[in-house]
């Protein structure tokens, strides 16, 4: 019997069993594949250094500049290079697996190869998980289960904590990994607004190797198909100025769907269960940034089910404290806010952006929010808001 079993070794997952495991009670981590590379831009703000400061020494490229377009490409660039701690460009497949071991290293135990599908239940309550495993059907009893097995998880739906995600309610993206000669400026990372609710990044990995990618969002999903819109992004003429070869390895490819309007906040918790990352909307509406969120709850998460341990008392009502955390109300706050403002991005065909990028150019404080916001999920002031007006 584990005290807390988790479902998913992405970031929140992996991030829960760490602390859960360092204060020394018994973790189960189920991991579906851990030779799974993440679909995603791999960008992480400087912010992961507070739970990963290991990652300093780390070789990922590092990001001292964002460089955006609006639709009618309008070019705003901002650098930040006396920042303390520049932003990283992660490749997911090494990034999770780090993670992974800091969490093993504490500690928890990894069931890799186990897709989890279902509760175990005694009368009325969940008392563990059912996996499919090469050698058969595996079940895992604990005190405490938590769901962080991303956007596609079973068990977040089976748990009756919330619904299937709808069309409208998440961005599709296509990305991949490519690997040639490039003009682009290794230490910067490059977005690109369209016309319609979506955008395209190109994100250096090093000299040579980048991450290109395009997603659609919520109603977007309706009316344009992720595959036209990635192929159209790259062989639009104003990304080829950046690739102009002919020719560039494909390493790898994906697509993959993202929260798009924030924390599902009523599905957060139940009787022995959170909901954690991914599988709970932890994602920035504006950015797509997920990494930061999902590490924040997972660590919420787990120092919630610490206290309900120590106390034996694992109900609804003690493990309420999660969704009431400070860090947590922050973050859904915050991403209410985004979800206004990133509708107000794409009203008249995006060409808000450019208009705001104008501004930006003129005011420093207008400037240093609008990319804050954007890049490290800091909510913008009121007089940022009133100027969008
Ligand atoms: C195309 C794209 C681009 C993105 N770009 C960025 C970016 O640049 N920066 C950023 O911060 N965020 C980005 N995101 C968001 C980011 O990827 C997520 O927010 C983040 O990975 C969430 O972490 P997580 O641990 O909740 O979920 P995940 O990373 O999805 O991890 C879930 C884990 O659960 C495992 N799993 C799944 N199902 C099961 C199962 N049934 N049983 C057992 N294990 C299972 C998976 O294998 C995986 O390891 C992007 C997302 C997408 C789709």
């Amino acid at each position: 019997m584990y005290d807390v079993i988790i479902s998913g070794a992405g970031p929140a997952g992996s991030k829960c069993a760490e602390i859960v495991a360092k204060s020394g009670f018994k973790v189960a981590l189920i991991e579906k594949d851990t030779n799974w590379r993440k679909p995603c831009g791999g960008i992480v703000s400087s912010r992961i250094f507070k739970y990963y400061p290991q990652l300093r020494k780390s070789n990922f490229q590092q990001i001292f500049s964002i460089s955006m377009y609006s639709p009618d490409f309008y070019n705003f660039r901002y650098s930040w290079k006396n920042m303390l701690d520049p932003a990283i460009n992660v490749d997911r497949l090494e990034f999770d697996d780090t993670i992974r071991n800091v969490a093993i290293d504490s500690g928890a135990e990894l069931f890799d190869n186990h897709i989890s599908f279902d509760f175990i239940t005694k009368d009325n309550q969940n008392i563990g998980i059912k996996t499919r495993t090469p050698s058969g059907i595996k079940e895992y009893l604990g005190k405490i289960i938590i769901i962080a097995d991303g956007m596609s998880s079973k068990l977040a739906i089976k748990s009756g904590l919330r619904e299937k995600w709808k069309t409208k309610e998440i961005y599709t993206c296509k990305c991949a990994i490519m690997e040639g000669k490039n003009l682009l400026d290794k230490e910067c990372n490059y977005f690109f607004f369209r016309p319609y609710k979506g955008y395209g990044w190109i994100i250096p990995l090093n000299d040579n190797k980048f991450n290109i990618g395009a997603g659609l969002a919520k109603e977007a999903n309706v009316s344009f198909n992720v595959n036209e819109i990635y192929s159209e992004f790259l062989h639009d003429s104003n990304i080829k100025k950046f690739l102009p070869s002919l020719n560039y390895k494909e390493i790898w490819k994906a697509a993959y769907p993202l929260p798009a309007l924030g924390v599902k906040e009523k599905c957060l918790f139940g009787d022995n269960i959170m909901i954690i990352g991914d599988a709970a909307g932890f994602v920035s509406p504006i950015s797509g940034e997920g990494i930061h969120a999902s590490i924040v709850s997972g660590n919420i998460a787990a120092e919630t089910a610490i206290m309900a341990l120590a106390n034996e008392k694992i109900s609804r009502e003690t493990l309420r404290r999660y969704k009431s955390h400070p860090y947590i109300k922050k973050i859904i706050r915050n991403f209410k806010l985004k979800t206004a403002i990133a509708n107000f991005f794409f009203e008249n065909k995006g060409r808000n952006l450019s208009k705001m990028f104008q501004l930006a150019e003129k005011e420093e404080n207008f400037r240093d929010e609008l990319v804050n916001m954007f890049l490290f999920n800091q909510a913008p002031s009121k007089d940022f808001l009133l100027k969008l007006k």
